[in-house]
């Protein structure tokens, strides 16, 4: 008697940039056209989605980041069953998968149930918006880091060392920050951030509907409030001068 078994799909976790097609990766655009079975979170561009090739299984997950969507313990089983009928399985996220997207969870379960894998980076959202605006996440003589922070976290609006972002010159890009502005504002000034402190949101960057709001801590909630789309939030960064006259100013 012969025993078969059918080979371990493989899967790829990959990150489909901010929106625009072009900004892809070639790695990522090729693993587009070559899965068997995608399933995509619900902020991944819809000109990303139409480089799927025809073959595939097209499956959206709803979720993003912290938000509301398909259980994650649905999503990773989801995963898993594909690979294990043998296709080759694309996990597609918005920006980069490792920021804010929950790979760590889904990596895990591929590696319990003994599934290969390969993780392909995308433009996150904060280095799409930096571009943007014409400015340096670091700078030399200004930041020697910069944060990525949430806005909240799976118990509420999340902490973080607001000491340290409220220092003159720190940079902090917040993602998943709209309804957590005011309360992002409350901390920051409670540790002496000045109010005049540049913040931008971009919503929708790289997207048709890309808008700058370029606003101060002082206006933050009131910028925040104008969001309609997924916007990330440039805590110490104004756009440049140069790009004043698309922006809006708040
Ligand atoms: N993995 C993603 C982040 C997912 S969390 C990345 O690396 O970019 C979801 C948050 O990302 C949104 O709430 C928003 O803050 C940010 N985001 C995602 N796409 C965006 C876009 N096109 N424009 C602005 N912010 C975006």
């Amino acid at each position: 008697m012969t025993l078969t078994t059918r080979p371990l799909g493989h899967v790829t976790l990959a990150g489909a940039g901010p929106g625009a097609a072009e900004q892809l990766t070639l790695a990522v655009a090729r693993a587009l056209e070559a899965a068997d079975v995608v399933l995509h979170d619900r902020l991944v561009g819809p000109e990303v989605l139409e480089m799927i090739g025809a073959q595939a299984l097209v499956i959206e997950t709803g979720k993003q980041g912290f938000g509301p969507g398909m259980d994650q313990d649905a999503i990773t089983a989801l995963i898993v069953a594909f690979a294990r009928t043998g296709r080759n399985v694309l996990r597609l996220k918005s920006g980069d998968p490792a920021v804010f997207g929950r790979l760590g969870e889904e990596l895990a379960a591929l590696e319990a149930a003994g599934i290969g894998f390969t993780v392909l980076p995308g433009i996150t959202a904060a280095s799409a918006a930096a571009a943007r605006l014409g400015q340096s996440l670091t700078e030399r003589g200004r930041n020697a880091e910069a944060r990525l922070l949430t806005g909240h976290d799976a118990r509420g609006y999340a902490e973080s060392d607001w000491a340290g972002l409220a220092r003159p010159g720190a940079v902090a890009a917040i993602y998943m920050g709209k309804a957590a502005a005011r309360f992002i504002q409350g901390r920051l000034m409670m540790h002496g951030a000045a109010p005049e402190t540049p913040v931008t949101l971009v919503e929708n960057v790289s997207r048709a509907e890309e808008r700058i709001l370029a606003a101060t801590l002082a206006s933050l909630p009131q910028a925040a409030a104008e969001l309609a789309g997924p916007a990330v939030i440039l805590l110490g960064l104004a756009p440049r001068q140069v790009l004043r006259p698309q922006e809006i100013a708040i």
